[in-house]
């Protein structure tokens, strides 16, 4: 440990003299070891295509040191990682290479960034990637960026935002609005701290959320497929497919229950769980549409579940019973009572 010792204290290069035992092994087999002006990797595999991606965290923004003791710089790391490896499982991607470009206030202690780096080589490690590179800058708060790469083999689909197509079903991995949920609680004061157990898998959910890499990957399988992660919510998102693709898509009120826990924690919160649905946000699921068979789909992993349909026209719908209503992307409303 480094006895509170701070960024400011210790430098650039002490910093990265501490951290070498962590990044020692990222680099095995490398031309180069983690610390030059660059990093430089072995020869894609032919017949691979590299995936990019680039995500940022803001603390006041992004996230806060909220008082949970859940909340730690370690799952700030891991957090920033899958949002990451979850742009990856989308395509499908195989994780490969990450690079950070660290922010940091002078009084961020030596301990802190080092339990952040530990969690966020953790998850990439997980998921078979390294952290081969980066920078420090100082900053007035934390700010943490990430890029990531990934291989995609040639003869795979990509399963861009703009393929979904009239008659295609719509489908989701897991449960969104649980982050929502979290976030919520961690933002809530009083209820920062509570031990419900519901409570506790809702706060997780947002602070250690759990990237869909090996879904995505067997996804691909399906081929006729349009996929994208859920970060701004669900009905934001099924929104940005529909308009890139050109089509409406109508979601199913009754296939979108929340989970029992969520329900739960939004009793609790006093909010309505379909607003935290639909518009939670930070999910890291899955949201795709696909004109394979329901069963084949179903089948892929026991997480998926279908919750619309892809329609000719434009726009976001709601279906409720036989009723069919407008869903504003950042907005919801129940069906107006008549
Ligand atoms: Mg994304």
């Amino acid at each position: 440990m480094s006895e509170g010792r701070t960024i400011s204290e210790v430098g650039e290069e002490g910093f990265l003299r501490l951290m070498a035992p962590l990044f020692r092994r990222q680099t095995e087999g490398f031309p180069l070891p983690l610390g030059d002006d660059v990093a430089i990797s072995p020869p894609t595999a032919p017949g691979f295509r590299t995936v990019w991606t680039v995500d940022s965290m803001v603390e006041g923004t992004h996230f806060r040191w909220w008082r949970n003791p859940l909340a730690t710089p370690e799952a700030l790391g891991r957090k920033l990682a899958a949002s990451n490896l979850s742009d990856l499982a989308s395509k499908g991607a195989d994780p490969q290479y990450a690079l950070l470009s660290l922010g940091l206030p002078p009084h961020a202690t030596l301990d802190a960034i080092q339990a952040f780096l530990t969690g966020l080589v953790a998850e990439l490690e997980s998921h078979g990637a390294r952290l081969i590179g980066g920078d420090t800058v100082s900053a007035p708060a934390w700010t943490l960026t990430l890029s990531l790469t990934g291989l995609l083999a040639e003869d795979l689909p990509i399963a861009a935002r703009h393929r979904a197509r009239p008659g295609h079903g719509v489908y989701i991995t897991g449960n969104p609005g649980e982050s929502g949920a979290g976030l919520c609680l961690l933002e809530s004061e009083s209820e920062s701290e509570s031990s419900d157990p519901a409570h506790l898998e809702m706060v997780r959910r947002h602070l250690v959320p759990s990237p869909r890499i090996d879904t995505g990957r067997r996804l691909l399988a399906l081929r006729d497929i349009s996929m994208m992660d859920v970060s701004d919510g669900v009905a934001h998102d099924a929104q940005a497919i529909a308009y890139r693709s050109g089509v409406a898509i109508t979601l199913d009120e009754d296939l979108l229950r929340p989970s029992p826990a969520l329900a739960i924690t939004a009793d609790f919160l006093n909010v309505d769980p379909m607003n935290l649905v639909y518009h939670g946000g930070e999910d890291f699921e899955l949201l795709f549409t696909t004109g394979a068979p329901e069963a084949e789909v179903l089948a892929i992993d026991p997480i998926i579940r279908k919750i619309g349909t892809v329609e000719a026209g434009t726009g976001l719908f709601l279906r409720g019973g036989s009723r069919r209503i407008p869903l504003d992307p950042r907005n919801f409303e129940h069906f107006p009572q008549s």
